[in-house]
């Protein structure tokens, strides 16, 4: 059976064929509408598939925010342009004419990691430090979902009282501080106004506030890390998003984990499906659901 993968993130969309052999067979990627519509959305949603038009038999979704019920809830709308709600499975079932499962997509891409992780592993946590900061946790071999989806919103944790306020409604989470928007939100004088991605580019020139920036967001993920492995003693933490992926990151994060007390070390990796972990994850899981 083919499947048509779909991650919907802050910055990009991206829709996937997958075969049974979990193969990514072609793929194409559009930006996020910046517009604060449910419009602007369903008609960026309608040229992603286009071109897979019956080609596939399923629809799998690996979306930002809680899914519930197949219902898109932003917990940080910023990242969606402002859009809170959005009725997603109802929405890709009615221009694809199949059935849809949705997942959030931090959690989607755990599984996909986890699935390849040595035998033996029963505990990891996936995190993705992409527009915002998202996390999966695997416990005991199991995905945690949570009753309303709130799982694994581990970027929304607290990293500095003192720190800016987050989309969300709280101060100073993670994610306000570590992810992509936080670290462009924070730049100030001749950095103020770029994106993460150029941001990256000026620390690899030797920018001391892009530097800086940075390594405060690598400091914040591995304090997270620490916080978590104290929290369900998981053996593995995956890194995924542009942010987490980018020449260097790990290496910091892995570096600023090894200043913490050595209860807190745990392996830290990239992730092996890199980009694609969460289009693979939603394949897996409708595969498994036998949607
Ligand atoms: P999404 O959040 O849509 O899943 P990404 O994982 O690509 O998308 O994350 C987008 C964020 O990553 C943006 O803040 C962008 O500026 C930043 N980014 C994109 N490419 C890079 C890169 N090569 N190095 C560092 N940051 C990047």
């Amino acid at each position: 059976m083919t499947t048509l993968a779909i991650d919907l993130g802050g910055t990009k969309l991206a829709a996937a064929l997958i075969d049974a052999q979990r193969r990514v067979l072609e793929q194409q990627t559009l930006p996020t509408p910046a517009g604060r519509t449910q419009a602007a959305l369903t008609d960026a949603l309608s040229a992603l598939v286009a071109p897979f038009a019956g080609r596939a038999q399923r629809v799998a979704v690996a979306s930002t925010g809680i899914i519930r019920h197949g219902v898109l809830t932003a917990l940080n709308p910023d990242n969606l342009g402002g859009l809170a709600q959005f009725p997603l499975t109802q929405t890709l079932a009615r221009l694809t004419g199949l059935p849809c499962l949705a997942v959030n997509d931090a959690q989607a891409a755990a599984w996909a990691e986890y699935c390849a992780l040595p035998a033996g592993v029963s505990d990891m946590v996936f995190i993705t430090v992409s527009t915002g900061v998202g996390g999966g946790i695997i416990c005991n071999g199991k995905l945690l979902s949570g009753k309303e989806g709130l799982a694994g919103h581990i970027g929304h944790t607290l990293a500095d009282p003192h720190g800016p306020r987050c989309g969300c409604g709280r101060t100073g989470c993670v994610e306000a501080i570590a992810s992509g928007r936080g670290i462009a939100a924070l730049a100030t004088d001749d950095l103020q106004g770029m994106t993460a991605k150029a941001i990256f580019a000026q620390a690899q020139n030797g920018h001391p506030q892009a530097m800086s920036l940075i390594r405060q967001s690598a400091k914040t993920i591995a304090r997270l890390i620490a916080d978590i492995r104290a929290g369900y003693d998981c053996q593995y933490a995956v890194l995924g998003g542009s942010v987490g992926l980018a020449p260097g990151y790990l290496d910091l994060v892995t570096a600023y984990l090894a200043q913490e007390p050595a209860v807190y070390h745990t392996t830290i990796t990239a992730a092996r499906y890199q980009h694609d972990a969460g289009l693979l994850g939603a394949a897996l899981l409708a595969e498994e659901q036998a949607l």
